[in-house]
C-alpha cells in the first residue's frame, strides 16, 4: 500500500525501472556469490539449503530454479518485502532518490494540501512510547500483570495512550498538522461541538505495520475495567485494511522464511507472549476471522502454519474456519492445543514457557485431527452417518491443491469410513491443482489438449525445447541466423502458453522491424505480464546451466516436427471418424494433410515459409 499521495505515472515507474539495481536488492536478503556473468545465492523467497537463486545484473532479472519465482528488480523487491506494486515503486523511488512528482507538485500547485499520514502515525507512536515511560500504571501492567520483558516492549514498540480527551493534539500540534492526525485516525472530532479529541484513551498501544515494515495504524487495548471494547483498531483507511494485515509479520518474516514455519495466533499479546517463550515466527490476525488475503500473505513466507488459537470453543471454531483457507494455499497446517480456554499468552503466565513450547512443537496435523472428529469410530454401522461423514470429509479435503496429498488423506479417511477410496475420491473431487509459481496459469491451450495420447516425450522436455528456441532467438551471437519473420513457424507450435506469449511478442516486434528484436525490447514489450516475464527470466538465467545446446535452425525444426507428429496422431483419429460418418470429402482432405505432414517430417528439412503446417 502506498502511503503518500503518489501518482503512479509511467514516467515515475520507468525512472524506478531504470534506477533499480537488482544485485543490491537481492543482497539485502541473501548473500550473493559471483559466478561468471551471474550471481548466485540461497533463494530469499523460499527456504532452501543449496543455492538455486540466480541474478543477471545485465538483464536486470532474477530466477530461482527451486521455487520458479522470477522477474525483474521490482518484482524481487515485492516478493521479499511484501510491498504491493505502488508501495514498491514508492519505496524504491525513495531508496534511489527519485523525486516523487505528485508530492512536490501538490505542495506548489496550490491544490489540496499534501498529507503526511505516515509522519503523523510515527509521531503518534513516539508520543505513545513516551507516555508509557511516564506512566507507572501502564508500565506496571506490562511488567507485572503481563510479564512482558522490557526488550519485547521495545521491539514491538508498545506505548500508552493516556487518559483524557486532549493529550495527543496539544503534544504534537507544533510538528504535525491536526488534519494529518485526523486522517491518521489518531484524532477524532466531536459531532456536536466540532471539537477535536483523542481517539485512543487509557489504552495500551500496539503499532501495526504492513509486511514491508511500514507503520499503518494502531491497535489499542483497554486498561480501564469498564471499557466496552477491549480492543480498538485504527479505522479502516486506504492504508489500514485489517483483512490484509498480519500483526507482527514484519518482525517475524525472516524467521518464518528460515524455519519454514509460522505460528498463527489470535491476539497481539499472544504474538508477544509466544516470542517471550523463545518461539519466533509468530503473527496474528487483526481481531477478525482469517481472510484469504492474510492466508495468501502468509503463504508467501512459509510452507507450514501452526494454528495457535485459543483452547475454548470460539478458538476451536475459528481454527476450523481458517483450515480450508490455509489448505487452499497449499500450506501444511498443524493445530496447537492449549488446555481449557488458554491461549499461548495466558498459558505462559499460568504454566510457564515450557508448556507453550510443548504445545507448539507438539502441534498435531490439523487435517488428521479433523478427520478424527468427522469420522466417529463406529460410523460404518450407521449408513446415514457414514454418508454424512463422507460428505464432510469431501468438503475438508477438496481445497487441498496437491493431488497426492489429497489422495493420501482420502485413503486414510476411506479406511475409517470403510468405503472404497475411489468412491470417496470422487466425493472429494479433482481439486484445483495449483500451478507452481512461474508456470503456465491453467491448462495449456493447443493440440496437446484433447483425447489424443500425450506426446512421447515428457512435458519437461517439451518445455525445455520451447525455452531453448526462445533462448536461441535472443542470443546476440545467433541473431544473424534468424530467418525472416515470415519464415518463422507460427506461434501455434508452442504448446506452453507462456512460451507462446514470449514468441508472439517476439514475432510482433520483428514484423515491424528490419531486424529481430533484442532482449530488452522484448522485456519492455511484455511489461507487467508477470508470469511471462518470470518465464523469460528463467530462460535467460538457465542459459549457462543448460547443457547440450543445439543450433537455432535445428531446434526450430525440432519444434515444428514435434507439432507435425502431434498433428499426425490427431489426424489418425479424425480420419477414422470421417470414415465412420461417411464424409469422404473430409476424409480425403485429412488424408492429404496427413500425407503432406508425414512427407515433410521424414524429409526432415526446412520447408521455407510453409513448414507443412497447412
Ligand atoms: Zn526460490
Amino acid at each position: 500500500m502506498a502511503f503518500g499521495n503518489i501518482d503512479l505515472n509511467p514516467q515515475l515507474i520507468q525512472a524506478v525501472r531504470d534506477a533499480v539495481d537488482i544485485v543490491g536488492i537481492a543482497s539485502d536478503h541473501t548473500r550473493l556469490v559471483k559466478a561468471g556473468k551471474r550471481y548466485q545465492g540461497l533463494c530469499p523467497i523460499h527456504k532452501e539449503k543449496s543455492p538455486s537463486f540466480s541474478v543477471d545484473p545485465v538483464q536486470g532479472l532474477f530466477y530461482c530454479f527451486g521455487c520458479g519465482a522470477g522477474g525483474d528488480a521490482i518484482k524481487l523487491h515485492m516478493l521479499t518485502t511484501g510491498d504491493d506494486f505502488p508501495a514498491a515503486i514508492e519505496n524504491l523511488a525513495m531508496r534511489y532518490a527519485i523525486p516523487l512528482p505528485s508530492r512536490t507538485e501538490a505542495r506548489f500547485a496550490g491544490g489540496k494540501p499534501e498529507r503526511n499520514i505516515e509522519g503523523a502515525l510515527q509521531a503518534g507512536a513516539e508520543f505513545f512510547r513516551d507516555q508509557l515511560r511516564k506512566s507507572p500504571f501502564a508500565r506496571k501492567y506490562l511488567e507485572e500483570t503481563r510479564r512482558i520483558p522490557p526488550e519485547l516492549v521495545e521491539r514491538f514498540g508498545l506505548g500508552y495512550a493516556p487518559e483524557g480527551f486532549q493529550n495527543i493534539l496539544p503534544a504534537l500540534r507544533a510538528r504535525v498538522p491536526q488534519s494529518d492526525l485526523e486522517a491518521a485516525g489518531l484524532v477524532g472530532r466531536s459531532e456536536r461541538s466540532g471539537e477535536p479529541y483523542d481517539r485512543f484513551r487509557h489504552r495500551l498501544m500496539f503499532p501495526i505495520h504492513n509486511a514491508a515494515g511500514r507503520l499503518v495504524g494502531f491497535g489499542g487495548r483497554a486498561l480501564g475495567p469498564d471499557e466496552k471494547a477491549k480492543y480498538v483498531n485504527t479505522a479502516e483507511t486506504d492504508r489500514f485494511h485489517k483483512g490484509f494485515l498480519l500483526y507482527g509479520l514484519h518482525l517475524a518474516k525472516r524467521e518464518i522464511r528460515e524455519t519454514g514455519r509460522a505460528i498463527l495466533c489470535e491476539g497481539y499479546f499472544d504474538v508477544i507472549g509466544t516470542v517471550a517463550c523463545g518461539l519466533e515466527g509468530a503473527v496474528a490476525g487483526m481481531g477478525t476471522a482469517l481472510t484469504p488475503e492474510q492466508t495468501k500473505l502468509l503463504a508467501r513466507y512459509t510452507e507450514e502454519v501452526v494454528v495457535a488459537y485459543d483452547g475454548d470453543n470460539a478458538g476451536e471454531n475459528a481454527s476450523r474456519r481458517a483450515l480450508p483457507l490455509l489448505l487452499a494455499e497449499g500450506l501444511g497446517v498443524r493445530r496447537a492445543r492449549f488446555p481449557g480456554s488458554h491461549d499461548p499468552d495466558s498459558l505462559r503466565l499460568e504454566a510457564g514457557e515450557e508448556a507453550v513450547r510443548a504445545a507448539i512443537v507438539g502441534a498435531e496435523d490439523a487435517v488428521t485431527a479433523e478427520l478424527d472428529r468427522l469420522i466417529p469410530a463406529d460410523v460404518a454401522r450407521d449408513p446415514r452417518a457414514q454418508a454424512k461423514a463422507a460428505n464432510e470429509v469431501g468438503e475438508l479435503l477438496r481445497p487441498i491443491p496437491d493431488a497426492i496429498l489429497r489422495y493420501s488423506y482420502s485413503r486414510l479417511a476411506a479406511n475409517r469410513l470403510e468405503i472404497p477410496v475411489e468412491m470417496l475420491a470422487r466425493r472429494v473431487g479433482g481439486g484445483a491443482e495449483k500451478p507452481a509459481p512461474g508456470r503456465a496459469d491453467g491448462p495449456q491451450a493447443g493440440p496437446q489438449e484433447g483425447p489424443s495420447p500425450a506426446p512421447a516425450s515428457s512435458p519437461s522436455l517439451i518445455r525445455s525445447l520451447e525455452e531453448q528456441v526462445l533462448d536461441l532467438l535472443l542470443q546476440e551471437e545467433v541473431r544473424s541466423q534468424i530467418p525472416p519473420v515470415e519464415e518463422l513457424p507460427p506461434p501455434g507450435v508452442f504448446l506452453d502458453i507462456e512460451c507462446r506469449n514470449i514468441y508472439e511478442a517476439f514475432c510482433a516486434l520483428y514484423a515491424g522491424a528490419s531486424s529481430p528484436p533484442d532482449f530488452q525490447m522484448l522485456k519492455s514489450r511484455l511489461g507487467e505480464r508477470e508470469r511471462t516475464v518470470a518465464r523469460l527470466a528463467k530462460i535467460m538465467l538457465e542459459r549457462e546451466v543448460a547443457s547440450g545446446r543445439i543450433g537455432l535452425l535445428e531446434s526450430l525444426d525440432k519444434l515444428t516436427d514435434r507439432w507435425r507428429r502431434q498433428r499426425i496422431k490427431e489426424l489418425h483419429g479424425e480420419i477414422n471418424e470421417a470414415q465412420r460418418k461417411g464424409d469422404h470429402a473430409l476424409r480425403d482432405r485429412l488424408v492429404d494433410e496427413k500425407t503432406r505432414l508425414s512427407r515433410s517430417l521424414h524429409r526432415g528439412s526446412r520447408q521455407g515459409t510453409n513448414h507443412g503446417l497447412g
